[in-house]
């Protein structure tokens, strides 16, 4: 295998070339999502990252074994470790039992990714399937003497694991400023140092989800889910380690302290971060009214919303910016989005009907080794892309016999379109499933019209019936003060 991938590591700060510890082998761990919550723009931008990377490396002919979790225990509320279990917190609101949210969301959350077009994972491990594995890392890392129980609780010892091993060194913090910068220790707290990190928390009475273990009843801490399940299913050491970047800080800073207090040895090679999305410049968040679900972007129910956003133009969108470039969402680079998109995916029709010539006036050997140099390097998706775009200029003047190809080349750009447009990218066309939901979307609009209607006139016998008839297909209104809006579940 011809090996010219580079790709940045945050651990080093530079890029590196790929090199696999067991070529072909790939193994590959991605943080995935609390599922506690529908998932929301922040969800699609790892996702779809680590899809192309996936995507990519199996096409260079790697065999990969992609492992993203389900986060469904331990996962607090404020940091690793104080506040109530995000999941047991949702239970509680929705009076579900906890592994009833785990499922609905779950479910939900796979409902959305096959929309974006993103492939299962080879595994995807869940945290509370997983407790044993991490009472043994635990039991581990309190032997070899870099963990300390406190009334049923355990903590790492960052200051004890920073004499031997330096912590901070993916996200470049150094513990004098963390000590310097962090809260101090309230009376109540059981740490010894503010630093220090939860690995297992002892339950407190009214808390649901708890495991017995040598020190409490109680659960793991967030951050170990991830080491036990990367070891378990890619081994002491693995290639590749992602997420996103609000991620590197603590949460893998603390894998690596955990992996390396076991087993004295790194345990990722490669550490890759995408960079975050921003709503008009903004963080997004729910205090700031710019948190938009995956679902209402499909729909288009969101008052910062113009319209409904196909799946794919969510997707294209996104892979119009590099991976560790900051991302701005707006209604206007969406539309453009989606207008790109469209000529894409028109061209890739037209390829398949252009006639070929006694010459090609354009070198289209050099645009096929542009595209893999584009995805060799770092996998720069907008570079590859405008080579496309490039592709799509040269189909049309074809087309319009300003240009001509030869056999040999056309039969090239037909493949490598292909590869790269639907493979690689993972673009699909959508106009038959995007017709679809225009014309669901345009329904709702007037049933729930006519519903508002029937209320104004108080015809409730009326508005009564549509709202059954509606539930009965599993279709929820909900009355706001920005009107009504719809919510199909699964
Ligand atoms: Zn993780």
């Amino acid at each position: 295998m011809k090996n010219n991938l580079f790709l940045y590591n945050t651990l080093s700060r530079d890029k590196e070339p790929f090199e696999p510890l067991h070529p072909p082998y790939v193994g590959m761990y991605v943080c995935g999502p609390t599922v506690y919550g529908d998932a929301h723009l922040g969800h699609a931008r790892p996702a779809i990252t680590f899809d192309l990377i996936f995507r990519y490396l199996k096409h260079r002919g790697y065999k990969v074994r992609y492992v993203r979790n389900i986060t469904d225990v331990g996962h607090l509320e404020n940091d690793a470790d104080t506040g109530e279990d995000k999941i047991a917190k949702q239970a509680r609101l929705e009076q579900l039992e906890p592994m009833e949210v785990v499922q609905y969301y779950t479910n939900r959350y796979h409902r959305d990714m096959d929309l974006l077009n993103v492939l299962p994972p080879s595994i995807e491990p869940r945290a509370s399937g997983h407790i044993i594995e991490q009472i043994t890392m635990i039991e581990h890392i309190l032997k070899n003497g870099y963990a300390y129980v406190v009334n049923g609780s355990v903590y790492f010892d960052v200051e004890k694991y920073n004499q031997k091993y330096p912590y901070g060194i993916l996200s470049g913090r150094k513990i004098e400023e963390l000590l310097s910068t962090t809260r101090d220790l309230d009376k109540q707290d059981e740490k010894r140092n503010s630093i220090d990190f939860a690995l297992w928390k002892k339950a407190d009475p009214e808390h649901i989800m708890r495991w017995q273990s040598p020190w409490s009843e109680g659960f793991p801490a967030w951050h170990l889910e991830c080491s036990a399940m990367g070891k378990k299913y890619l081994g002491e050491q693995f290639d590749i380690h992602g997420g996103g970047l609000d991620l590197m800080f603590p949460h893998h800073e603390c894998e690596i302290a955990q992996s390396q207090a076991i087993n004295g040895v790194a345990p990722v090679r490669y550490w890759l971060h995408n960079n975050l999305i921003t709503i008009e410049g903004q963080k997004m968040g729910k205090s700031l009214g710019n948190f938009i679900t995956l679902e209402q972007l499909f729909s288009g129910q969101h008052p910062k919303l113009e319209k409904a956003y196909s799946p794919m133009n969510i997707r294209f969108f996104i892979l119009q910016a590099h991976y560790r470039s900051p991302l701005d969402f707006s209604n206007t680079a969406l539309q453009a989005a989606e207008k790109g998109l469209k000529k894409l995916l028109e061209a890739g029709n037209t390829l398949q009907k252009i006639p070929f010539g006694n010459n090609s006036t354009s070198d289209i050997k050099a645009l096929i080794n542009d595209l893999y140099k584009a995805m060799d390097d770092d996998f720069n998706s907008p570079i590859a892309i405008s080579h496309l775009f490039e592709a799509v200029r040269i189909i049309n003047s074809v087309k319009d016999n300003t240009e001509t190809i030869t056999a040999e080349d056309l039969e090239l750009l037909k493949i490598s379109y292909n590869d790269f447009v639907f493979n690689i990218l993972g673009l699909k066309s959508e106009s038959e499933s995007g017709q679809n939901n225009n014309l669901v979307n345009g329904l709702m609009e007037l049933i729930i019209e006519m519903r508002k209607d029937a209320r104004n006139k108080k015809e409730w016998a009326t508005s009564d019936f549509i709202r059954d008839k509606l539930s009965d297909l599993q279709i929820q209104l909900k009355d706001g003060k920005d009107g009504t809006s719809w919510n199909k579940d699964i």
